[in-house]
Order: C-alpha cells, then structure tokens, then sequence
C-alpha cells in the first residue's frame, strides 16, 4: 500500500529526466551536482559517486601541485635560481640588505650579498680603500653604488664638473 502510494506520487509530476552523464532514466534517487562541478542538470546515484571521486582526487592532485611549487620556490636560490636541497641551507636575508622580494638565498648567495653588503658599508667604492667613520655619498648622477671616500669624491666631483663643462 505505501509502495503504491509513493509510485503514484511520483508518476504524477513524472517529466522525464535522465542523468547528463550516462543518460539513464532516473527513476529512483538523483543527485544534484555539486555547486564546484559546473555542471547543470541531475544525476543517477552511480554517476555521482564517481564524479565525487573524480572531484576529490581532481582537488588532491590540484593540492599535491600547489605544494609541489610552493616547495620548490622555498627550496630555490632566488638570486641564482640553483636548488637547496638541505632546509638548514636556506638561508633568509638580512633586512638591511634591502631585497625586498628575495626571500630565499642559498649559502654562496648569502655569503656574497653580505660580503658586497660589508664591502659597500665600509670600503670606498672606487678605490676599495677602507673607510674611516666620515665617509661621502656619492651623488645621485655619478651612477656609483656604494660610498666613497673623501679623495674619491673629490675627484669624481671634479670630474663631473668638468664634464658638466
Ligand atoms: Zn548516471
Ligand atoms: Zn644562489
Ligand atoms: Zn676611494
């Protein structure tokens, strides 16, 4: 009796619908796809099974990729783009170097940025004389990275004078 109940409800607003994967009639339960699958219609119960393993594999191999890159731009020399195997290789630079989206170096990177760093802080940058506690910013103009010393500056002023005619 219930049985019959519940075909003859369902006959009633029987619009035949049939599942957008394998085409079947659906006649007993269906499944609405998830809002994530972009897919319109319904689904028979088998089919939407497999498109929710389909799914959650589809999401796990996206996450395994994502980690994957994010893996290998942590373990990657950002300067010279050479890997580091060992974590306690990668090395974060110092913040008053100044290198703003340099956020991995590898221990030859590191050792050279600090020793360029070191060399700019206190020896002239022209004549690598090592500087005393006055040293001479050069101007803007001249091109040259680093300071000088105050024979340096005065000659490279000169200079620029000269060439200022
Ligand atoms: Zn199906
Ligand atoms: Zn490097
Ligand atoms: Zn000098």
């Amino acid at each position: 009796m219930r049985f019959l109940q519940g075909f003859g409800k369902k006959t009633r607003n029987a619009k035949l619908e049939h599942c957008i994967d394998c085409n079947k009639e659906l006649t007993g339960h269906k499944y609405k796809p998830s809002p994530g699958w972009k897919m319109n219609g319904l689904l028979c119960s088998d089919c939407h099974i497999e498109r929710t393993k389909e799914f959650i594999l589809k999401a796990e191999e996206e996450k395994k990729q994502e980690l994957a890159q994010r893996e290998k731009e942590e373990s990657t020399c950002q300067l010279c783009n050479s890997l580091i195997n060992s974590v306690k290789d990668r090395k974060k630079p110092e913040w008053k170097w100044n290198m703003d989206s340099v956020t991995i170096l590898c221990p030859q990177c590191y050792e050279k940025t600090e020793a360029e760093f070191t060399r700019k802080l206190n020896f002239c940058a022209i004549c690598g004389t090592k500087m005393g506690f006055i040293r001479y910013n050069p101007k803007q103009r001249w091109r040259i990275d680093g300071q000088l010393c105050r024979r340096c500056w005065d000659e490279q002023n000169l200079k620029s004078k000269k060439a200022d005619g």
